[in-house]
């Protein structure tokens, strides 16, 4: 009995597992999963190089991923909204915005959004200022990355208990990394941040916030809007008039008009990535991305 007891636990402990897959939709979630689950799985990404969570529809191999995926990872319905029906159906799906604790903010309660409509008397709402509800755009934010890291942690041990220790473990090695990499960052920051600049669209407020950034405003709330004819106008303006010296382009959209508003006023134009295209996938994926947006604010001198 004892051997046949013995024998059988043998056989549980030694039976091979197929690691846990988890699936996340943009790059930066990838490399916090990616710091999580090291050393048990790597995570995989949906959307592909020089896409954009903004615009992007989904086709049948990436249905497939969905559906084979063993938890899903997304920011939620105010980012992706491609994925709401085929996830709508997924029995293990961490939807950051939902996570409890998770420090959002509004958008229509920003610093500068009521002046911003005060001055426009524009109500026909082309303009796009008036951008409402959550700013999905937590990936962006040290603090909230830490909150995605911990729930990522939560739903890895709930899910795969035999490796919990080992996202634990994880947890606190990227929390570590993070806070170190967070201490450099805010010195870096300093030494830059009362300089004005525009963004192409309106996603860095979780980071601007956090170091403290002199954001003058941006070209478009969300990137597959056209920016108004308005807008263009006082950009042009704020960068004659030397209140900002640097415009931010975007990788996945690069559109004349940000040129255009900069030629002959001395304003450099310089590039932002919202989802580290160029930053290898990996456990230190993320505090590597962290540095990368980091240097970019630091162009502008
Ligand atoms: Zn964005």
């Amino acid at each position: 009995m004892r051997i046949l007891t013995l024998i059988t636990a043998l056989l549980v402990v030694s039976l091979p597992v197929r690691a846990l897959e988890v699936l996340t939709t943009i790059k930066p979630l990838g490399f916090i999963a990616a710091a999580i689950t090291d050393g048990v799985s790597e995570p995989k990404v949906l959307l592909p190089t020089g896409a954009s969570p903004h615009d992007f529809a989904l086709r049948p191999s990436d249905i497939r991923s969905i559906n084979e995926a063993d938890l899903v990872v997304w920011v939620g319905p105010e980012l992706e909204g491609f994925m709401a029906k085929p996830l709508a159906q997924h029995p293990h799906v961490l939807t950051l915005t939902k996570v409890p604790g998770m420090p959002l903010f509004d958008y229509s309660k920003q610093a500068g959004h009521e002046e911003h409509a005060d001055e426009d008397h524009d109500h026909d709402g082309h303009e796009g200022h008036h951008h409402e509800g959550v700013d999905p755009h937590i990936w962006l934010g040290p603090t909230q990355a830490l909150v995605i890291a911990q729930a990522l942690s939560e739903s890895l041990s709930a899910q795969d208990p035999a490796n919990a220790e080992r996202y634990r473990a994880n947890l606190l090695a990227f929390k570590a990394k993070v806070e170190a990499k967070d201490k450099v960052i805010a010195g870096q920051m300093k030494a830059v941040n009362q300089k004005g600049y525009f963004v192409f669209h309106e996603a860095y407020g979780y980071w601007e916030r956090h170091y403290g950034m002199s954001s003058k405003g941006h070209f478009t709330v969300s990137p597959e809007r056209r920016p108004g004819a308005k807008t263009l106008v006082e950009i042009r303006k704020a960068l004659e008039e030397k209140q900002a010296s640097c415009i931010y382009a975007e990788p996945q959209f690069s559109p004349a008009v940000i040129e255009s508003v900069a030629r002959n006023t001395g304003a450099k134009v310089l590039l932002l990535d919202e989802v580290g295209e160029q930053v290898p996938l990996g456990p230190d994926g993320y505090p590597q991305f962290m540095q990368q947006l980091a240097d970019a604010f630091a162009e502008c001198r």
